[in-house]
């Protein structure tokens, strides 16, 4: 199946050849939401125009500081809303990559658990069809194909509803070549079981961003990861409750003197707004947990422990094109 021209990704202001990807964010939201919630007990925080004003700002401050595509990871169960995505793509000069895939840590909704193959209202998988529609046909009520498919597993491991979402995703790989990002429990060594699943599964290891490997500072973990195949990703600077980024850098810097900085990209997992965890307890908690915090902190330090600009762009540019558009 065809899923745009070959060597570029699509983006939700149109495709984009890979070498004009330019320096990615392979990991971050641009709006977190829980619908449900936010109708019944609205945020505070939240004002539509306000947020997609804030989250053009922020891309344009990107911008400045270099970056020209940011992958949003938010799927179907992190509020995912493509079409309020794109009105801050259409605005800002950053590039938006959309994805697929479904976020839960064990349950699926109850519309899943009843419909499928062998379930009480019996016939095709309905989160086959919808994440191979999204990357393909477009995402419901926009024209937007996905170009990225997450899966997650957490520290309850691979409950048979998360085994299902990642069922679901190798079948949209498969038909796709589209590259699979992972949420991952880097404390249980989690990225271990979702290689072994998805390779069970099929899916090449080396089209696999297992997402969050720097919150662990475990070498041996880590090596072992990367020696399948799989990119790792330090995705969440700045996000000190689940590492200090003294942490993730020591460890980012053993790893680069190891070889291995064409397996490692760089991100934040940041927000431009998310219900989860408001913008209101990020600026008390989270200081430097921002879009703008690698460029502002992370690569300058880098840069002063002796790390070349070659590798960097490696990190910055040319994985993430190889990630995004295929080698
Ligand atoms: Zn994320």
């Amino acid at each position: 199946m065809t899923v745009g021209a070959p060597g570029s990704a699509p983006t939700c202001t149109g495709d984009v050849a890979g070498a004009d990807l330019g320096e990615t964010l392979l990991h971050e939201h641009i709006f977190v939401q829980q619908p449900e919630v936010d109708a019944a007990l609205p945020s505070p925080e939240w004002d539509e125009q306000r947020a997609v004003a804030d989250a053009v700002a922020l891309l344009d401050g990107l911008f400045r500081r270099g970056v020209r595509t940011v992958v949003d990871l938010t799927v179907p169960g992190l509020g995912r809303d493509v079409a309020l995505v794109r009105r801050v793509a259409e605005a800002s000069p950053v590039r938006i990559v959309a994805a697929t895939g479904w976020y839960t840590h064990n349950a699926l909704p109850a519309y899943f658990r009843l419909n499928g193959p062998g379930r009480l209202i019996d016939g095709p998988d309905p989160l086959i069809r919808m994440l191979v529609d999204d990357l393909t046909v477009g995402i419901r009520g926009t024209k937007v194909r996905a170009g990225a498919i997450k899966v997650v597993s957490d520290v309850e491991g691979l409950t048979p509803d998360v085994r299902r979402v990642f069922e679901a995703a190798a079948v949209a790989q498969a038909e796709t070549s589209a590259p699979v990002f992972t949420h991952s429990h880097a404390p249980s060594r989690g990225g271990l079981e979702q290689q072994k699943v998805l390779r069970a599964l099929g899916v090449p290891l080396e089209r696999v961003v297992i997402g969050h490997a720097g919150d662990s500072d475990d070498i041996a973990y880590l090596t072992e990861l990367a020696s399948e195949g799989s990119w790792l990703g330090f995705d969440r600077f700045g996000m000190e409750h689940t590492a200090p980024d003294e942490q993730r850098i020591r460890t980012l810097l053993t790893l680069l003197e190891r070889g291995l900085a064409s397996q490692i990209v760089l991100s934040h997992d940041a927000a431009a707004f998310s219900r989860v965890t408001p913008p209101s307890w990020r600026r008390r908690h989270t200081p430097s947990w921002h879009m703008h915090h690698i460029h502002d902190d992370v690569l300058p330090r880098l840069r002063r422990e002796g790390v070349d600009e070659e590798t960097i762009r490696t990190m910055m540019v040319e994985t993430p094109r190889r990630v995004l558009a295929g080698a």
